[in-house]
């Protein structure tokens, strides 16, 4: 169900998601989707817009005589996965396991990941003719009941099949599947799209008929996160503007939004998905951001 920043004014959630991104819409439509819990949704950008980018900008960089560059992301419902290129590649499993050793957590291990990466794709292995013997995914490697609808792309590069040849001559090995956990090679690399449309985190997981099944799920867009207030060591609310759009960033129209406190949770505000979640720590009581955010960053920068 989707809202505005005034109409939730004072309202209080079980879990507010900030950041309706790649990782934010997943978590929203997933928490949504348990019994008896009410979650708010809220992004910055608008629902869909074409042209809806953040450009961000670095500090000086040292290495480059000092110049600047610009850091590019999605700003609407899905995020950066709105605007990216759509290629779909897994790590090898050989890293998966060494996170998991380094985390002491086996739930990172390849064999625990690999049926949560087939869960989230519907995977279609078709290829033209002139380049099936370049490609052999496996069933088991591969999902195909997810919300992400993944192929090779409807369009191949002219040519690929030249490239690939050349690599064979000189010695490079073939890959018959970059996703298998062994990318070692040469290979086609898979997309999110078919028939000439991008699935991605909004589509596939706040589409029509999720958003419709999700009643206990409030999206708010077009509204920015700005403080987080927290209550014994627990996030208990978040402060939000209204920027209607782009073109008056100037203009602030705070609204309240409150979580609900809940002892039994260690925290309910998630802030732009799984990879930034707050510690504790850096949110007590009042949190305005931190100089580590951001630090050290490397990424697709121009
Ligand atoms: C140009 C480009 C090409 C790429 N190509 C590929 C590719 O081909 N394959 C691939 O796997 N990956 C690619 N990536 C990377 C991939 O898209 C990202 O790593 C991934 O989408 C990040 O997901 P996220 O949830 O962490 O962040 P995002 O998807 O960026 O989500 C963050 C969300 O938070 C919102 N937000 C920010 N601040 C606030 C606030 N204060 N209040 C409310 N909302 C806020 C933003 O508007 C955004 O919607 C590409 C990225 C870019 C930019």
């Amino acid at each position: 169900m989707a809202s505005n920043a005034k109409a939730i004014s004072g309202q209080t959630f079980d879990y507010i998601v900030c950041g309706g991104g790649t990782a934010g819409c997943v978590i929203a439509a997933e928490l949504a989707s348990l019994p008896n819990v009410s979650v708010l949704l809220i992004e910055a950008g608008r629902d869909s817009d074409k042209e809806g980018l953040w450009e961000l900008e670095t500090v000086p960089q040292k290495q480059l005589n000092g110049r600047k560059l610009i850091f590019l992301r999605g700003r609407q419902l899905g995020g950066s996965s709105a605007v990216n290129y759509m290629a779909l590649a897994r790590g090898p499993a050989a890293d998966y396991d060494d996170w998991a050793r380094m985390v002491g957590d086996d739930g990172w291990s390849w064999k625990n990941i690999l049926p949560l990466m087939k869960q989230l794709e519907d995977f279609d292995p078709k290829l033209p003719a002139y380049l099936q013997r370049l490609a052999a995914p496996k069933t088991r490697d591969h999902g195909t009941s997810g919300p992400l609808k993944i192929g090779f792309g409807d369009e191949m590069v002219p040519g690929i099949e030249t490239f690939v040849e050349a690599c064979l001559e000189n010695g490079i090995p073939l890959c018959p599947d970059i996703n298998s956990g062994n990318p070692v090679g040469v290979g086609l690399a898979r997309f999110n799209v078919r028939d000439g449309e991008r699935y991605y985190a909004a589509n596939a997981w706040l589409n029509e008929s999720a958003r419709k099944s999700l009643q206990n799920l409030t999206i708010v867009t077009e509204t920015e996160c700005d403080l987080l207030h927290s209550r014994n060591g627990i996030v208990s609310g978040v402060e939000l503007y209204h920027r209607p759009t782009r073109e008056n960033l100037d203009e602030e129209d705070p609204h309240l939004a409150t979580a609900s406190v809940s002892v039994m949770e260690k925290r309910n505000a998630i802030v732009h998905g799984i990879t930034v979640t707050i510690p504790m720590s850096m949110v007590n009581p009042i949190a305005r951001g931190t100089s580590r955010v951001g630090f050290g960053s490397s990424y697709h920068m121009k």
